[in-house]
């Protein structure tokens, strides 16, 4: 059975063609600049070479009409005919307080995702764009929603309640959503099959770090707990968002800068994080050469990075009767052996060890704990495209 997976941004669409009973991607691509000059897609068929093509691709239907007729191609497709395609599974940042787990897509589903816009203003337009594109193309084809929210929905009250006037909870869903929550539960998966137990029996604390960064607390295979909130701007510093806050700074920096709402927010969201302590990038790995090469504000950035990543760590280990062990994901998680390191250097009180020679690994499933570890400690790559293939399928097979 072959599954399309879609992620759609505002101007973005990336996808991923999935053989799933082979666990084997047969093609990928991406379309960039929807709407804007310069559209283009990039698509390859494993085993063939990429192909790039330029031209207008006006709207997000226009986007997935290129992506079908590339999948299906003589030359470059990856299948002769789109019935070859049974289901399609859809990333959807928000899920709200409707969805705890994936679910096919059909007319109240939609209203669902609608209803949840005000909540999530920049990411479940683009999807809804992207399930209605593939609505119009593929009338008779099953979709399946799958939530980055969806997994956080087993956090209690205790931990997504925030201290303001609960009517707020009540009149406007105010409360801590979480994200990042397919790749949180696909590396928990793993890791429940690497240390051969039940997943319904493992205490987890998973570090999903890259250009946006989230740590969630899992107990008992659910999610406990977790560092992003109501949006994806809470947790630790990220590559260019603030992280954590006063939140008394940004009412005294509207005042004192005479700033408007999207003014602020573009400043935490884009101007804030890595990129704003070290004046250089949001890059993790530009941050680390500009250190090595002496720059100290590349240094705090990344120091102020760890830290902050180590107290969730250190704050979830506390809450958790024991912890079978703490999982590395994502771009900075998977590649940066002087991230992980300097993280479980911080927490080398709870006698967390990592083996130096094992760290060294960049995007492979690795235990890297030393063996008098506390704790075990793993690199496993994140596949969420591969988790949203596997709900699909449970969904509609
Ligand atoms: P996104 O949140 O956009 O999906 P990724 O998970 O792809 O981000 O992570 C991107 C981040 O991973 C970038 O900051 C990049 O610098 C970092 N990264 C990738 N490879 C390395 C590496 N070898 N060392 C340090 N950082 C890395």
């Amino acid at each position: 059975m072959n599954i399309l997976v879609i992620n759609c941004g505002s101007s973005s669409l990336k996808y991923r063609l999935i053989d799933i009973e082979k666990e084997h991607r047969l093609a990928k691509g991406l379309v960039e600049r929807i709407g804007i000059e310069g559209s283009r897609i990039k698509h390859e068929t494993t085993g063939k070479e990429e192909i790039k093509i330029e031209e207008p691709i006006e709207d997000h239907t226009k986007a997935l009409e290129l992506v079908l007729e590339s999948i299906v191609h003589p030359e470059y497709g990856a299948v002769k005919s789109l019935d070859e395609i049974q289901a399609v599974g859809h990333r959807v940042v928000h899920g709200g307080e409707a969805f705890a787990d994936s679910v096919i897509i059909d007319d109240d589903v939609m209203q669902a995702l609608r209803d949840n816009i005000e909540i999530a203003p920049l990411h479940n337009p683009p999807n809804i764009m992207g399930i209605e594109a593939c609505k119009k193309l593929m009338p008779d084809t099953k979709m399946v929603g799958v939530f980055d929210t969806a997994f956080h929905q087993t956090i209690p009250p205790v931990n997504y309640i925030y201290p303001i006037p609960y009517k707020y909870y009540e009149e406007h869903k105010i409360r801590v959503y979480g994200f990042h929550g397919t790749s949180h539960k696909y590396v928990t998966l793993r890791a429940a099959e690497l240390l051969n137990k039940p997943v319904d029996e493992v205490n987890l604390i998973t570090c999903h770090l890259g250009n946006g960064s989230s740590i969630t607390a899992v107990k008992g295979g659910k999610s406990f707990d977790t560092s992003m909130g109501f949006t994806p701007l809470a947790g630790p510093l990220m590559g260019t968002r603030c992280g954590d806050i006063d939140p008394a700074i940004v009412t005294y920096l509207m005042d004192k800068e005479n700033l408007t709402t999207s003014e602020i927010n573009n400043i935490l969201n884009k101007d804030s994080g890595a990129l704003g302590v070290s004046g250089i990038s949001s890059d993790f790995r530009d941050l680390e050469n500009a250190a090595t090469d002496g720059d100290e504000r590349a240094q705090l950035a990344l120091d102020i990075f760890e830290r902050r990543v180590a107290k969730y760590i250190a704050s979830y280990y506390g809450q958790l009767d024991h912890v079978d062990a703490i999982v590395f994901t994502a771009g900075v998680g998977e590649n940066s052996e002087w991230n992980r390191r300097s993280i479980i250097e911080i927490l080398g009180s709870l006698g967390l060890k990592i083996d130096h020679e094992k760290n060294k690994v960049r995007a492979k499933e690795e235990l890297i704990s030393a063996e008098d570890s506390s704790v075990k400690i793993f690199v496993i790559p994140t596949n969420e495209e591969l988790m949203i293939a596997k709900e699909t399928y449970e969904l509609t097979k």
